[in-house]
């Protein structure tokens, strides 16, 4: 059972439950930190366990975004939802209608995007009701499908690990692993090919490969496990988490792991093991973080080049954070907490001077500017 003590431990502002039995919607919003500016965060349809499974995930991902806004460097806070319901039974117009209304009700403090199980058709229903929504369709105004831009940030960051270990950014004559050529991982595999690296896949979806086959005859195809084992210079995992753990660090042949998926790191310790065994680990929540900056500009009027503009930075942050590591001695996935947790430390100190100063000048009820 989750108390409020434990539920508020991860340092959380506010956790939002909400229930419409008419469209049988189930949700929970979590609004981890609004320092920096408003949460975002997608929702996530699943059919949970149970509802403290529910609540735990979207604890542990509100706050996970909130880290990933702040390495980045957006004005953004971190927060997540996440409806519980089967995804193939219990979606309808009316549940996500209902939910949009539900975000419209937190008046901007929280802003939600797509997430697992969650496609543009139901985004589009949430819009009907709420402005505060992102990643709607080019068609309507927004930024559309996210996965190329990803795919972009993750380029960026590979190009920043090479910079590192072989002294130069290009990509030319390198050999990339990529497990899961999905949305992401087949756009990467993409950028890659045209970069002139050559890349070996897996998947364990049969139109994935076979859309590989067509689109980069020139990529290998690998099965299950030899991925990890492949002789080349950089993994890239794209499909799931936790695919850095015990038993597959000892089967790395690759000097970088650099990829999409996120929470890599089977657990934190998997950091320092890649850094004993001398391979470079590009901070997942940092190089994946091209979906968010490309929906992040829909508030001010997207285009491609604003967008791609902005993933361009990840090279230097990716930089930046392996100095961190380099000068503290720690590993690379504590240098990027320490980034993001720097700037948000050094935000909330501003925050609390101005408001400490300002006090008496301003009547009671004037801090919404500070939500
Ligand atoms: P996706 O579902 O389109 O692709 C995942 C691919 O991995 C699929 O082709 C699937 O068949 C394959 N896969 C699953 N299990 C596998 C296994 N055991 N071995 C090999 N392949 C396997 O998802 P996506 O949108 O491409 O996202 C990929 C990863 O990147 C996910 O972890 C996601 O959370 C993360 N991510 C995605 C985005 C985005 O913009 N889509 C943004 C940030 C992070």
């Amino acid at each position: 059972m989750l108390t409020f003590e434990k539920m508020y431990s991860m340092g959380h502002e506010e956790v939002v439950f909400f229930q419409d039995k008419s469209c049988g919607l189930k949700a929970i919003i979590a609004i981890h930190d609004t320092t920096l500016g408003p949460a975002l965060g997608g929702t996530r349809m699943w059919n949970y366990a149970s509802e403290e499974e529910a609540l735990i995930d979207v604890l542990r991902l509100s706050r996970g975004m909130t880290y990933k806004a702040s390495v980045s460097g957006l004005n953004l806070g971190g927060g997540k939802a996440v409806i519980i319901g089967d995804p193939k039974k219990d979606k309808s117009e009316a549940l996500f209608r209902a939910f949009g209304r539900l975000v419209e009700s937190l008046n901007g403090r929280y802003i939600t995007a797509e997430d697992v199980n969650i496609g543009v058709d139901d985004i589009d229903h949430i819009f009907t009701e709420t402005n505060y929504v992102t990643g709607v369709a080019l068609d309507h105004g927004g930024s559309g499908n996210p996965a190329p831009y990803t795919a972009l940030g993750v380029f960026r960051g590979i190009e920043a690990s090479c910079q590192k270990v072989f002294g130069t950014r290009s990509l030319k004559g390198r050999s990339v692993a990529i497990q899961g050529v999905g949305s992401v991982g087949f756009e990467l595999a993409k950028l890659l090919h045209d970069a002139d690296a050559s890349v070996v896949f897996t998947d364990i979806s049969e139109k994935g490969i076979e859309r590989m086959k067509q689109e980069l005859p020139l990529a290998k195809f690998v099965s299950g496990q030899e991925i990890f084992s492949a002789n080349v210079d950089i993994y890239s995992p794209c499909a799931l988490g936790a695919s850095i753990n015990d038993e597959t660090i000892s089967m790395l042949k690759c000097k970088i792991v650099a990829g999409a998926a996120n929470n890599q790191l089977k657990e934190d310790r998997h950091g320092q093991m890649l850094k004993e065994r001398g391979i470079l680990y590009a901070p997942d929540y940092l190089i994946n973080a091209g979906g968010l900056m490309n929906v992040s500009i829909e508030f001010e009027g997207w285009t491609d080049m604003k967008s791609k503009r902005m993933i361009d930075t990840i090279f230097e942050t990716t930089l930046k954070v392996f100095k961190i590591s380099d000068e503290q001695n720690i590993p690379v996935n504590k240098a990027a907490d320490v980034l993001a947790e720097n700037r948000l430390a050094s935000i909330r100190q501003i925050k609390s001077n101005y408001l400490g100063r300002s006090v008496t000048h301003r009547m009671p009820g004037s801090k919404k500017r500070f939500n």
